[in-house]
């Protein structure tokens, strides 16, 4: 088989699928070529607000109307409760000392709740990406997208004008040609082999390794001791992504709706090391002795798949784009699973590359384009490096963790508010880092917070993201009446409203617009 096509996509995870998808609407001839077979079970599946946002944004733009329901909780549930899929409303964080296992000091100084929604309607979920990833597939199939699985490539040229590939799909020889070329076949993924492109150290941030699995039978944390009871949270503690971090390391706890959990660690090599990762099961119980309530929570549970062992977590290419190729985010880089970035990453990526064929295909300024692509994703990498790695170096220290948490929250909602208002611009990079004050403000805390011995230091630290914060908290985020627990409280952006450049009645258009009761 020989053909030739204007797009090639290599890698058919959700990020493949829709930029597909995407190219296909706009008139592109799209290959979309993938090594394995669908259904498939893969890791990385918690979404966030940013995520669901810029997914409905992308359905939106580019006409995928089977593609936009699956944005939110609600209409998920309504269009396609056959793919599986977990409710998410919020952030939830618990810190454990592993030489001290104990139950949850009742107080909250060792807990951080955040709401991202109101209620279910609305909320955020978890992708069971076996049956999420399935469906993007056949929906690019549908809409015209050639579709090569089991297909190993074992070979790609360049030259000025496209770029070919070749391959084995059933025992026989394939070569294809495009004009371009998109790797989103993730880490360490296919161009990064086949053109032998250097990795590079991620700054910043310490070697680490990851256990997990999916499992059937694990219970509620929330009705473990330690946790039950008390006063009503601003959410089910469960219906969440459950981060359980303790000093060099932490666990994901992400329930589906399907009975399936999926649970893993992510841990520094030290720590790693210790529990020994590369025996599976066997470390997986030994975290679980040292956390009395994970320990109760998962007393029943059977792992429902192999524990998968990652010897290391985080990659760096050294060289993201060529001038026929670009690598999508996912492939270009990772830091660690804390805070859900990797999906609102990748599709940052798939919008600006969507943007560059739309506007730019068959032009001299696709090239450049593509460089600014580049350093946009290296940029965005970098400084999801830094905050990610200023928290692996508190996790011993809860109130700075929660702290510095702070700047990723303030600075997603924010982001979130000012894109619902069409305002984009008030918010054009990932985690605002480029923002000229909250950007260089970031650099000195992260810096600042490697350093932290006392608790004066701690407090002094706490202060100083809250007054950095400020001009973009919109969600009452520090406010000490919460003690570490944070609803939506639509006042808190109605009161923000001038922060985002908008009218308090502006602001409360969106909150009805999204799904909000107001009274
Ligand atoms: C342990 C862990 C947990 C994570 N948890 C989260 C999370 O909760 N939230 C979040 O936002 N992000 C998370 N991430 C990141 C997330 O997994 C990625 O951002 C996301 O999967 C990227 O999607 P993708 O479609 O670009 O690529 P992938 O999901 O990596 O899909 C790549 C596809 O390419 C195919 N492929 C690979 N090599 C080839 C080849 N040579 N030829 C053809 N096809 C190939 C693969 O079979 C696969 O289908 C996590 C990552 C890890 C490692």
């Amino acid at each position: 088989m020989t053909a030739r096509y204007d797009i090639a996509i290599v890698g058919s995870g959700f990020g493949g699928s829709l930029l597909a998808m995407i190219a296909h609407r706009l008139g592109r001839s799209v290959v979309l070529i993938e090594r394995g077979r669908h259904p498939r079970v893969v890791i990385g599946e918690s979404s966030t607000p940013i995520t669901n946002l810029l997914l409905e944004e992308l359905a939106t733009r580019y006409d995928l109307p089977a593609v936009k329901p699956l944005a939110k909780w609600g209409t998920w549930q309504r269009s396609h409760p056959e793919i599986a899929c977990g409710l998410k409303r919020g952030f939830t964080f618990y810190h454990h000392d592993l030489d001290n296992p104990r139950h949850s000091a009742p107080d909250r100084s060792e807990q951080l709740l955040v709401a991202a929604s109101p209620h279910d309607e609305i909320s955020d979920t978890h992708w069971y990406r076996a049956d999420f990833d399935h469906f993007l597939v056949r929906e690019a199939q549908r809409l015209g997208v050639d579709y090569l699985d089991e297909t190993e490539l074992t070979w790609v040229t360049q030259s000025d004008t496209k770029v070919g590939l070749e391959g084995i799909r059933h025992g026989d020889k394939i070569s294809l040609s495009a004009k371009f070329l998109v790797d989103a076949s993730g880490p360490r993924g296919f161009l990064h082999r086949a053109l032998g492109l250097r990795e590079l150290e991620v700054p910043g941030f310490p070697a680490t390794q990851a256990l997990y699995s999916h499992f059937e039978g694990v219970g509620r944390l929330q009705d473990q001791q330690g946790i039950a009871g008390g006063e009503p949270r601003p959410y089910p503690v469960d219906d969440a992504a459950v981060h359980h971090v303790f000093d060099d390391g932490w666990i994901w706890v992400l329930q589906f709706n399907s009975g399936i959990t999926s649970a893993g660690i992510a841990a520094t090599d030290a720590l790693a090391g210790k529990l020994n990762f590369a025996e599976g099961a066997e470390a997986w119980q030994r975290i679980l002795s040292k956390i009395p309530a994970l320990g109760s929570q998962f007393a029943t549970a059977k792992a429902e798949r192999p524990f998968t062992h990652m010897p290391r977590l985080a990659f760096r290419s050294a060289t993201i784009t060529g001038s026929q190729w670009a690598l999508l985010p996912s492939a270009a880089g990772f830091v660690d699973p804390l805070l859900s970035t990797g999906f609102p990453l990748t599709l940052l990526g798939v919008a600006r590359l969507a943007e560059i064929i739309a506007d730019d295909w068959g032009t001299e300024r696709f090239a450049s384009q593509l460089q600014t692509y580049a350093v946009q994703t290296e940029g965005e990498l970098l400084a999801t490096a830094r905050l990610i790695g200023s928290l692996y170096a508190n996790m011993d220290n809860f109130p700075v963790f929660t702290a510095l948490s702070l700047l990723y929250f303030a600075a997603a909602s924010f982001s979130e508010t000012a894109r619902r208002l069409g305002k984009p611009h008030l918010a054009p990079s990932f985690l605002l880092h480029d923002h000229p004050s909250l950007g260089p403000a970031c650099l000195r805390l992260f810096r600042r917070a490697r350093q932290v011995r006392t608790r004066q230091e701690s407090n002094e630290l706490a202060e100083d993201v809250l007054r950095a914060i400020e001009p973009f908290n919109v969600a009452g985020l520090g406010d000490p009446r919460r003690r570490n627990w944070y609803p939506v409280d639509p006042e808190d952006l109605v009161n923000s409203a001038s922060k985002v450049e908008a009218r308090q009645d502006e602001v409360m258009e969106l909150l009805k617009r999204c799904g909000f009761q107001l009274q």
